[in-house]
């Protein structure tokens, strides 16, 4: 049986990665923080098959215990201080976890995987935020980094230092260049799911409006669970390399707020929106679209859910959890 290694098993990708490999036939670990995570909870009970282990990013010595109990073959480092508002404020967190957290991660597999021919294959969870301002349209993994954020400029060190190691000691390390993914697993704070969830609110008459940013702003959005499949194609190839993972579509989120509000059945969105500029971002990206051709040719990556049926699972999940909540 495989064994796998995910640090942010609490989060969107971790959750769907634990359930994929599960599926495959993997034995899953994944590694939880703090002394009493509340998710903790609820990730034993709907992923009874993961054992959790404690550890931190910010801790050398607790991944380096995690990996020494876990003897995973396979990596995938996840955890992250991931919301890019938040990395404003929190830049020396963001850079400590996003950046310094790759590569204690990757210093860890040395130390137990050994020097020479390290048996354990590592992946980094790169972003489409490292491209910024953007050079070039679509992106490639050959587009120059220009981050316009903490968290981008933590990724690109992460980016680097996983490049790095590769290299210098023969790691089988690979950075999959992920585009924005979302689904029903999606936290809160990201405006994909704060639209979705405010909809069905409004749908059921317990919210009456959503306070918004930058509603211009235009990304490249694919379903979480069709990019978790690309991480592990990625460990499987005879070599690691780096990959763009993307739809190659971009859509502006006044279209996202569009379609939920007409899947919701809800009059125009307009009566509904305020916008804020304490939403806005100091320094906002320019268009993200992804060129995720080499994906799709060496590793035989396609991405299965398109931009509608990502908006209607969305809104759906959420008219059902909303709806129960009411009932309870
Ligand atoms: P997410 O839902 O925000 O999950 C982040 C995870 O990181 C959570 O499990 C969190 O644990 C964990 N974490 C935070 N601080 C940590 C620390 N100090 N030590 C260990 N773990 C820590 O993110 P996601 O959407 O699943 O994304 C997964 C990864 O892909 C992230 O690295 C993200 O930056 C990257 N990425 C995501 C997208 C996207 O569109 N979703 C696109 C490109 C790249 P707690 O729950 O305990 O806080």
């Amino acid at each position: 049986m495989p064994r796998a290694f995910i640090t942010g098993i609490t989060g969107q990708d971790g959750q769907h990665l634990a359930e994929f490999l599960h599926g495959k036939g993997y034995q899953v670990f994944g590694m939880i923080k703090g002394q009493n995570n509340p998710r903790a909870i609820q990730l034993a009970e709907e992923f009874p098959y993961v054992e959790l282990i404690p550890g931190d990013l910010a801790d050398l010595t607790s991944l380096v215990s995690a990996l020494e109990y876990a003897q995973p073959d396979e990596v995938y480092n996840l955890g992250a201080i991931s919301f890019v508002a938040i990395s404003f404020n929190q830049a020396e967190l963001t850079s400590n976890i996003t950046g310094l957290g790759v590569l204690r991660m990757l210093e860890a597999i040395r130390m137990v995987g050994g020097v020479q021919n390290n048996p354990i294959r590592f992946y980094q969870a790169s972003s489409s935020e490292m491209f910024g301002q953007v050079r070039q349209t679509p992106q490639t993994e050959l587009t120059p980094f220009h981050p316009r954020s903490p968290y981008g400029c933590a990724k690109v060190f992460g980016h680097n230092i996983t490049v790095n190691y590769r290299e210098s000691y023969g790691i089988y390390a690979c950075s999959g260049i992920l585009f924005n993914h979302e689904g029903p697993r999606r936290g809160l704070e990201f405006v994909t799911r704060k639209v979705s969830n405010a909809v069905a609110r409004i749908k059921l008459g317990v919210q009456q409006e959503i306070v918004m940013g930058n509603l211009d702003a235009k990304r490249d959005w694919g379903y979480a669970g069709d990019y978790v499949r690309a991480m592990w194609m990625m460990l499987q190839q005879d070599s690691p390399d780096d990959y763009v993972i993307s739809t190659g579509e971009t859509h502006s989120i006044e279209e996202f707020l569009t379609r939920a509000f007409d899947e919701a059945g809800l009059p125009d969105w307009h009566q509904f929106v305020r916008q804020d500029p304490r939403f806005f971002r100091p320094a906002e990206v320019d268009l993200l679209i992804g060129d995720s051709s080499k994906a799709r040719k060496n590793l035989g990556w396609t991405p299965e859910v398109d931009f509608p049926s990502l908006v209607t699972m969305m809104v759906q999940h959420d008219l059902a959890i909303e709806t129960a909540k009411l009932r309870k």
